[in-house]
């Protein structure tokens, strides 16, 4: 696409079932990552704009609510055709506007649908509970509402699967959903938009707002939002949860991670290395679960260097369009330069250099956003390239004597998204998963994801709010529970009235 013909594509919201342009007149360039061309403009919302959306979720949440779980289910199995179909288009906009490989953002769009099929199942979620006879003549039940109206804001990083992993179980449980998406690749979201409305959602139930962080600040205060599910990084997580929390709202917000993988000796060194090399460099590093610092165990630190240093030489840096390509290019080029400098210091903190990305040229893409996989040894856990969260292509090397000093290091570590063992002996993988203060914990597997069926979140600054999203938690947190305690009592029944507490007899 030439930067003069994507200049055409304007992104606006989708508002009640429509298209709608921003009032107010901000807007923002998009780029192609790959190629450092703005590709289109997103239209900022206004004010009057969150006004608008919010009125009409809260009008659709209304009805929405009203409509039967079988119809809702046989939208959600519409949705899940209709995702599956569109899929590779939607993943071919996906790399485009971000960057990734083309591979890899259909494997986002399968995890998408993984997200869509749960929701399929929520019959089986909003049973509820009950008890017969609690007391004489009396039953008590429980059953679980939706919220109302629910905003998900979302990163840059997985613009479809983030934002499935959230709207699928708000609307399959009753409510209405306004999706803020990042501003940086925004189109899949009016595709998703689409392909709801096609798949017969009324209009209103899913709407996009685009914006900034004055759409995100009119979402967190507005009387009229209930529940915010946020994900993005964990300055924003924080001030996010805070600010929602103080207006009323429920509230999840997970934020960034810094995911460590432990190497024992015994491990199989060059299995460890094939995977820390695909779950550092993949997507260029920019995923919250990707492994970031490699912690190696005593003699495990030297071979896992070299094998590392190998695997990263062969990784094809190219864009995401590209059969042949591994990896791409960095979101911005303000995330090219910070990836830099990290690297950078590191250098001058004293670490050693493995493999260095930096000025790393893409032949036809030479305006393109790219930064080679950089593996960097001998990391000290007081030095920035450990405790920043990087986001780009960079594995940092923490050598460590033994697995308890292995385990101190991470639990050190203020997040707790992701991390792994590599080893072949049981006994150190479950002394490991029971010490690791983690929320998602992988043996021999490098990126431990969960399934959509269960819930996906990390601990400490890696997730602000008590519930997950997707899985049961994800169902909990769109819905709030009602128990119900009734009696029919006969006509001649008579008064028990009593001022005692009653003992249920
Ligand atoms: P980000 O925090 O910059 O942006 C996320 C969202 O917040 C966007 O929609 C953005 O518009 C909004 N936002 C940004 N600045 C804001 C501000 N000052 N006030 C209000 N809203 C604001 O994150 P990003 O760069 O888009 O995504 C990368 C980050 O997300 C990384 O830190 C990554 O680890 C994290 N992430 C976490 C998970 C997880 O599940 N824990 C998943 C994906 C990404």
């Amino acid at each position: 696409m030439t930067a003069m013909a994507a200049q055409t594509n304007t992104v606006t919201h989708f508002i009640g079932g429509k298209s709608k342009p921003a009032s107010g007149g901000r807007e923002q360039d998009i780029y192609n990552p790959a190629t450092g061309q703005v590709i289109g403009q997103l239209q900022l919302a206004s004010e009057d704009d969150v006004n608008e959306v919010v009125a009409v979720a809260k009008k659709a949440a209304k009805s929405w609510s009203e409509v039967s779980l079988t119809k809702r289910t046989k939208i959600l199995f519409s949705m899940r055709e209709k995702l599956a179909a569109r899929g590779d288009e939607i993943a071919a906009t996906i790399t485009t506007e971000h960057g990734k490989v083309l591979d890899d953002a259909k494997g986002e769009i399968g995890r998408a649908l993984e997200a869509v099929e749960f929701a399929c199942g929520i019959v089986e979620q909003l049973k509820g509970e009950y008890s017969s006879q609690i007391a004489t003549g009396v039953d008590t039940f429980s059953v679980r509402e939706p919220l109302g109206v629910i905003a998900g804001i979302t990163p840059f990083n997985f613009p479809a699967m983030v934002p499935m992993w959230m709207a699928p179980l708000a609307i399959a449980t009753g409510n209405a959903f306004i999706l803020k998406p990042s501003e940086r690749d925004p189109s899949a979201s009016l595709m998703l938009a689409e392909l709801w409305q096609e798949a017969g959602l009324p209009d209103g139930v899913f709407n996009v707002l685009q914006g900034d962080k004055l759409a995100v600040d009119g979402l967190l205060t507005h009387p009229d939002v209930d529940g915010v599910s946020f994900i993005g990084s964990t300055p924003i997580a924080k001030y996010v949860h805070e600010t929602a929390t103080a207006h009323g709202k429920r509230v999840q917000a997970l934020g960034g991670a810094k995911n460590h993988a432990v190497v024992l000796p015994d491990a199989d060194i060059d299995m460890a290395a094939d995977l820390l090399n695909t779950a550092a460099f993949g997507a260029a590093g920019e995923r919250c679960m990707a492994i970031s610092v490699a912690v190696a165990v005593g003699e495990a630190a030297d071979v896992l260097a070299d094998k590392l240093r190998e695997r990263a030489n062969n990784v094809v840096v190219a864009e995401g369009t590209n059969a042949d390509a591994d990896m791409g290019p960095l979101i911005t080029p303000q995330s090219k330069d910070r990836v830099e400098r990290l690297i950078g210091e590191a250098e001058a903190d004293g670490a050693s250099l493995v493999t260095d990305g930096r000025n790393l040229l893409v032949k036809g893409n030479e305006e393109g956003f790219f930064v080679g996989p950089t593996v960097i040894d001998h990391v000290k856990t007081d030095m920035s390239a450990y405790k920043e969260e990087i986001f780009g292509p960079v594995l940092v090397i923490v050598r460590v004597a033994d697995l308890d000093e292995a385990i101190r290091v991470i639990n050190e570590n203020p997040y707790g998204n992701g991390t792994s063992i590599f080893t072949s002996t049981g006994a150190f993988a479950r002394k490991f998963q029971r010490a690791i203060k983690v929320g998602m914990v992988g043996v021999n597997i490098p990126i431990p994801v969960p399934v959509a069926w269960h819930s996906f979140g990390g601990w400490n600054d890696s997730l602000f709010g008590d519930l997950d999203v997707n899985g049961s938690d994800g169902v909990r947190f769109s819905t709030r529970k009602k128990v119900v305690t009734q009696r029919w009592p006969e006509p001649a029944h008579g008064s028990d009235a009593s001022f005692s507490f009653p003992t249920h007899d």
